[in-house]
């Protein structure tokens, strides 16, 4: 399995999972001309994009729904209450033939693919991050969420490559320019995770098998990628397991080993 950042943050993310013929999206929070591009940059065909499976209905994980509905056949994978939530903000119909439901805690079989969302607290109507087995590999996407649960912390365990969330640093979210209103939210228990829960999270989840972890969401204006790293590798510190950071504008890539 390989998987690739193709945007990450606050201005729109989208991830890329791969068996090398078959092609699952996680999010389109960046236009279409941009997933179609950077998928481009990678090497990774378009045409072997199958779905998309929604996270939740912020505008940062979106924003690509109405192009790709008359662009493409994908299918949407999302829970019953998200569709309707991305349905309505962009104003636009899923005809009922492309929806694939999903149910948090519940694993979908999708073209030979295991894919288990379950649930994350953040503040929207049925959030959840996503763990995908493939042939040859299990990965798990896992952004936007205030704090890791139990129930996350779980389903991170044993997995080839993990994509998890490191959207600010403490200090520099409480000592920045973000309006007060906005820095309790994020800092909130349905916000976003932190460098320093980040790390904790890592070092609850550290095993043999994974193969490498993507640190995702960063923040542009609290967090910076060198500090996400710094705060994060002492978790991982003799293991080996490589840290990669993904960004806003530049496509990433990382292939697990079978
Ligand atoms: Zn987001
Ligand atoms: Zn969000």
């Amino acid at each position: 399995m390989r998987y690739a950042s193709l945007a990450s943050g606050s201005k729109g993310n989208c991830h890329a999972l791969t068996d090398g013929t078959q092609t699952l999206l996680v999010d389109t929070g960046i236009s279409f001309l941009q997933i179609r591009t950077r998928l481009e940059t990678l090497g990774w065909d378009l045409s072997h994009v199958k779905a998309v499976a929604f996270t939740h209905e912020h505008s940062d994980h979106i924003a690509a729904l109405p192009v790709l509905l008359k662009r493409t056949n994908w299918s949407i994978l999302a829970t019953e209450d998200t569709l309707q939530a991305i349905c309505r903000i962009q104003s636009v119909e899923v005809p009922a033939h492309r929806w694939i439901p999903l149910r948090p805690g519940h694993a979908t079989r999708w073209e030979g693919w295991d894919i288990l969302p379950f649930s994350t607290p953040h503040d929207a109507v049925d959030p959840v991050a996503y763990r995908i087995e493939g042939p040859t590999g299990t990965i798990a996407v896992v952004t936007d969420l205030g704090h890791p649960t139990a129930l996350v912390v779980d389903h991170c365990q044993d997995v080839d490559i993990l994509a998890l969330e490191a959207n600010h640093d403490i200090q520099m979210l409480r000592e920045g320019s973000y309006p007060p209103t906005l820095k309790a939210r994020i800092l909130s228990r349905i916000g976003h995770l932190s460098n320093e829960a980040t790390a904790d999270l890592l070092s609850r989840v550290r095993s043999a098998r994974l193969q490498a972890v993507i640190l995702a969401h960063l923040s542009e204006q609290n967090n910076d990628p060198a500090l996400a790293r710094f705060t994060t590798e002492e978790a991982l510190r003799g293991t080996g397991i490589p840290i990669h950071v993904a960004t806003q504008r530049t496509p990433l890539e990382v292939a697990a080993q079978p």
